[in-house]
């Protein structure tokens, strides 16, 4: 049997090695970290190398890090956290930040590129002096494009309002500090950068007031409470330390991947339609629509030939339902329920691309194809 393909790393990157061997370790010990003894010293110990190692992956102090129960945590104790009642979000948010936000955040839309709107953000922090929390994010995790995180945050700073910025796709794909993005708050989450699942951070500037989430003990400076996962931030630290050290190189072999699998999926289908082609993307994300048969089809096509991509995430709970960010960047309603989303990582090989290319392939120049899609259509 033919080996089976990971193309999914946005979803979920598979565990670095090292990653589920310091994690192992971390399982034998028995401590609690806020506990006296040498048990609990030890495990202190473990969790206090891994913020350190955050920290330094994104250039702030371990104080400023506050662990989570991954990047949907984060960004919700960032949007509720902050204190402020008016949200400006932009319209390519992950559902962690859409739904966190106030019922009447504001929406800033994107361009046909799925950049977004600086003006827009500008003129609705003009026409309204309250206090406000910004949040952008800082890669899609649909497109892979890059938002223009640093300039948003300057107009939304010189109106005095808080920015947040959701980095859990960035985070390990492409490289960046918090101070040169001068947001005040950021998420991210293990298990996008080859840690483990249920796992993540918030990082906080100095002077953001950050009221809790959950309540309980005063882990984490009062910001988090509940006994800390030490085997999870163990092996996020793990990670985090890894993807520092390797991102820049991995990330330059994995945009290699990613421009030959775009071509060879382009050269198969001409008009085929590749979002976010002419904006920053990251390196390792495709995402394209050819209309000939519904993403689903297509997802569980390739994955009868061994082969996991994802639809977006427009599947997220079973359920399909048009993905918020194709449609906001323009697509009609066929592109979007016919993209899907390939996206690579620390593991991926040309062997990966090959095989994506021919299983696609076929399926593009399948007769019924079209026929197959109109009958779908019906019921999408
Ligand atoms: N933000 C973005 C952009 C994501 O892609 C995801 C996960 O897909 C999340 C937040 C949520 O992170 P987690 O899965 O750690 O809760």
């Amino acid at each position: 049997m033919e080996r089976a393909v990971y193309m999914d790393y946005n979803a979920t990157a598979p565990i670095r090695p090292a990653v589920a061997a310091a994690m192992g370790r971390a399982l034998e010990l028995c401590g609690n970290p806020s506990s006296v003894h040498r048990f609990g010293r030890l495990a202190r110990r473990r969790v206090e190398e891994a913020r350190e190692a955050v920290a330094a992956f994104v250039g702030v102090r371990p104080d400023q890090v506050v662990f989570t129960a991954g990047g949907t945590e984060a960004n919700n104790l960032a949007l509720a956290g902050a204190g402020r009642d008016r949200h400006i979000v932009s319209a390519v948010e992950h559902d962690s930040v859409l739904r966190a936000a106030s019922p009447d955040a504001e929406i800033l839309p994107v361009d046909a590129n799925g950049v977004v709107d600086l003006s827009a953000l500008a003129d609705r922090l003009a026409r309204d002096p309250r206090p406000s929390l910004v949040s952008i994010m800082l890669a899609n995790n649909e497109t892979g494009v890059l938002q223009p995180v640093a300039e948003a945050a300057e107009i939304a700073h010189a109106r005095g309002a808080l920015v947040h910025c959701d980095a859990v796709q960035a985070a390990g794909k492409v490289p960046f500090e918090v101070a040169a993005l001068g947001v005040d708050l950021l998420s991210l989450s293990a298990h996008k950068l080859g840690g483990p699942q249920g796992c993540g951070a918030l990082i906080v500037g100095d002077n953001v007031p950050l009221a809790p989430l959950l309540r309980g003990g005063g882990q984490e400076r009062s910001r988090r409470a509940g006994t800390e996962n030490v085997a999870a931030i163990v092996g996020f630290g793990v990670a985090a330390a890894e993807a520092a050290r390797e991102g820049p190189a991995e990330g330059a072999a994995v945009a290699r991947l990613r421009d030959r699998l775009e071509a060879g999926a382009r050269a198969a289908c001409p008009e085929l339609r590749i979002f976010g082609i002419a904006a920053p993307r990251l390196p390792n994300t495709a995402c394209f629509a050819w209309t000939g048969l519904p993403s689903e089809t297509q997802v569980m096509a390739l994955d009868l030939a061994g082969i996991a991509v994802s639809a977006g995430s427009a599947c997220s709970s079973g359920k399909v339902r048009a993905s918020h960010v194709l449609r906001a960047m323009g697509a009609t309603a066929e592109e979007a329920g016919s993209a899907i989303r390939v996206s690579l990582g620390w593991a991926s090989t040309e062997a990966d691309v090959d095989r994506f290319l021919d299983a696609w392939g076929r399926l593009v120049s399948r007769p019924s194809a079209g026929a197959a899609r109109r009958v779908a259509g019906s019921i999408v």
